[in-house]
């Protein structure tokens, strides 16, 4: 296999696109999903050349405030023993409906149109998308 070396600046560019497809990948789930699910999704749905490793996978869903453990899922190896994998689902509680997800996005996930509309909250001091509030949703939604 022919593996390219990313510079760190694609890297960057990199992460935070997948860290927004999995933030939507979950959305679209029901109920959450295992890592290796999300992985399979990616794979799926064929906007990575190479799929991340299941501990990068694990450093970028656990980076995002958007994204809980809501639990375990039981699954069973081929050697016919059972582990229990975590599930991650989007915290429901602050993105309940899609256009929630770019309104409560970490600055560092965000696009380059994204990052030119984002604002500073002036209670959590985040940089976000505010549309017509004086914070964030993540901060109206955490009253
Ligand atoms: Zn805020």
């Amino acid at each position: 296999m022919k593996y390219h070396r990313l510079s760190p600046l694609n890297v960057a560019k990199n992460n935070s696109r997948l860290r927004r497809a999995i933030v939507r990948i979950l959305f679209a789930s029901d109920g959450g999903m295992t890592r290796s699910e999300v992985s399979t999704k990616l794979h799926e749905l064929g906007l990575f050349r190479e799929a991340p490793t299941e501990s990068s996978l694990a450093a970028l869903i656990s980076k995002n405030a958007q994204v809980i453990k809501v639990g375990y899922a039981k699954v069973e190896l081929s050697n016919g023993l059972t582990v229990r994998n975590m599930v991650f689902d989007v915290d429901r509680n602050l993105i309940r409906c899609e256009e929630d997800i770019e309104l409560t996005m970490p600055y560092s996930c965000m696009t380059k149109s994204m990052k030119e509309q984002a604002q500073r909250c002036p209670t959590c001091r985040q940089m976000r998308i505010i549309e017509d509030t004086d914070e964030c949703l993540a901060c109206l939604r955490r009253v």
